[in-house]
């Protein structure tokens, strides 16, 4: 789609990109409210969970049970909540979405990174919708590296 920016992505985006299956990629997400939060991308353009082929819900299937026991593994999370959402593409006059899924890591226990401690205030109830999402460039990247070498590995 060309005017689709997730069809579309930049190289800054794509700078984050932590792994890729046939037809799915994940992120690190910009927004690191709960440290590790990652998106998953359809590399096709399709509207809604409920388009999803076989094949793309077998692989989707298969890439919740890898993310999920990386970010357990890596970040010590205790769930993960995960979100298909689309709210701001409806905002449009003709609201033309493409599937994405977010993941937020959501943590019992402080977790110690890089020298910074991040707390999850919220645990055991609905994630913040106003938290602050912004986290050292250096803090970032640490994540970044070591989220992608377990999923490589
Ligand atoms: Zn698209």
């Amino acid at each position: 789609m060309i005017n689709c920016d997730w069809c579309n992505l930049s190289d800054e985006a794509r700078r984050f990109q932590l792994y890729e299956s046939k037809s799915w990629s994940v992120f690190l997400s910009d927004e690191q409210d709960y440290i590790g939060r990652c998106i998953l991308v359809l590399k096709r353009h399709c509207h809604s969970l409920s388009e999803l082929t076989t094949d793309e819900w077998d692989e989707l299937r298969d890439l919740i049970g890898k993310v999920e026991a990386c970010l357990k593994a890596v970040l010590g999370a205790a769930l993960c909540n995960w979100s298909c959402l689309m709210n701001s593409f409806y905002k449009e006059q003709a609201p033309d979405p493409h599937l994405h899924i977010h993941v937020r890591p959501r943590y019992d226990k402080p977790v110690a990174l890089n020298g910074s401690t991040y707390i999850d205030r919220e645990f055991g109830h609905h994630y913040a919708l106003h938290k602050r999402a912004e986290i050292p460039v250096k803090d970032k990247e640490e994540v970044f590296r070591q989220l992608k070498e377990w999923l490589n590995r």
